[in-house]
């Protein structure tokens, strides 16, 4: 049998060294479990990267997975599938907007709505093409989102970035209008900022963004890859803030672990036609299919409803493990998308811990974790995770 020193010495020879992965290799997963080659398991409050929002291999999606695979998986657009057009519908039913294009990633959902704004630009705006983003946001690593990611470590070593992106800070409307010209023709940005630290919008802040949006006749975008699909405890996290976006971005959970990624917009902005954008992979038989299966038991179930309970119980827990340990600051987050801030980098020291004892957890920054779990995680689950947490948080914030 090969062991786990052996993968790891043909990752290191072979793969591009782009990342510094975890020690352990993992061989299967149910619900919020993965176990590894050892056949140790860990509770995954990873949820692969915010993706398995109703958890790992889940009955019904591997039952459509496997049927789809029998029947057809690849055709290109060229022609009519149907589970392409049943996760449609489920997706337009469920929000405001009124058509959608599927692709197979964020980045590649922000570049194409990155292309509808510029169209409605040139069509609508006088050839207008600059899109406003935020600082600490995180778009995707595409030449196009690397300039509209507001993060230095995303860009520096790419520069020249591509033009048209204006990087603002978050949570600041008045830095949108200064930043706003006869150039403008859209404004992008996360409900909550997830990988830039688990950043939540003032009161009052989305909806300022929205008014100077229709105000100026702007394409109001809102990146929805790690907030939707029930994450912030309403189907997109949008609705969270009361707001009505013209466009919206999906990926991350949408596929429920197939490659899929989406852009939607209202009809009025819908401005994209025959020959305008494209993808040979996009919306396929077999993604599709395991999407549509996920976005019916997320809807029928009502799974956003649970991760606002749910998240509710877990960061009741975490404000108790606040008041226990002084070096945490801060604990925030709606639904399942949390993050605690301490005073010291013990972050990345925390993971290595709770691995150890069977808990997958993310250090966002060195002194910020990030709890991401299925969203029908269990309370037992839940328990047992902070329990572990605890325990690390004690040995080595002390
Ligand atoms: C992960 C993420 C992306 C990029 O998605 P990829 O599928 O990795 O390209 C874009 N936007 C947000 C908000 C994300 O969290």
């Amino acid at each position: 049998m090969t062991s786990t020193a052996d993968y790891k010495a043909l990752e290191a020879k072979y793969y591009m060294q782009v990342v510094n992965r975890r020690p352990m290799v993992l061989v299967r997963a149910e619900g919020t479990r993965v176990w590894d080659n050892d056949d140790k398991s860990y509770l995954d409050f990873t949820a692969g990267w915010a993706v398995l929002n109703i958890g790992h291999s889940h009955p019904a999606v591997v039952e459509a997975v496997r049927e789809q695979a029998g029947l057809i998986n690849q055709m290109s657009n060229l022609f009519y599938t149907t589970p392409q057009l049943k996760l449609a519908q489920i997706l337009v039913d469920n929000s405001c907007m009124d058509r959608v294009f599927f692709c197979n990633s964020g980045a590649e959902a922000n570049e194409g709505v990155s292309k509808l704004a510029r169209k409605w630009g040139k069509t609508k705006l006088n050839g207008a093409h600059q899109i406003i983003t935020m600082n600490n946001s995180f778009h995707g690593r595409t030449f196009g989102m690397m300039a509209a990611t507001g993060q230095a470590a995303y860009q520096e070593n790419w520069v020249p970035l591509m033009p048209g992106f204006v990087n603002v800070d978050f949570n600041d409307i008045e830095a949108i209008k200064a930043a706003t010209s006869d150039q403008t023709c859209a404004v992008m940005v996360e409900p909550v900022q997830g990988e830039g630290g688990v950043n939540v919008p003032d009161d009052g802040y989305l909806r300022q963004v929205q008014d100077w949006c229709n105000a100026n006749n702007l394409v109001f975008i809102v990146d929805e890859v790690q907030t939707g699909m029930g994450r912030l405890g309403t189907m997109f996290g949008y609705q969270s803030y009361d707001v009505e976006p013209d466009a919206m971005t999906l990926a991350k959970a949408l596929g429920s672990g197939a490659p899929l990624g989406a852009f939607m917009c209202k009809e009025e902005f819908s401005v994209l036609e025959p020959g305008d954008h494209g993808s040979t992979f996009g919306g396929n038989a077999l993604t599709t299919a395991s999407g549509a299966a996920a976005a019916e038991v997320i809807v029928e179930e009502n799974i956003p409803a649970q991760a606002a309970k749910t998240g509710e119980y877990l960061t009741g827990k975490l404000i108790a493990l606040k008041e226990k340990y002084d070096f945490i600051t801060d604990v925030r987050g709606p639904g399942l998308l949390i993050g605690i801030e301490m005073t010291s980098e013990i972050a990345p020291a925390v993971v290595t811990e709770v691995e150890a004892n069977g808990l997958l957890m993310n250090a966002i920054r060195p002194t910020i974790l990030r709890l991401m779990p299925p969203l029908n995680v269990s309370r037992e689950e839940i328990d047992e995770a902070v329990d572990i947490l605890d325990a690390a948080l004690g040995k080595i914030g002390s």
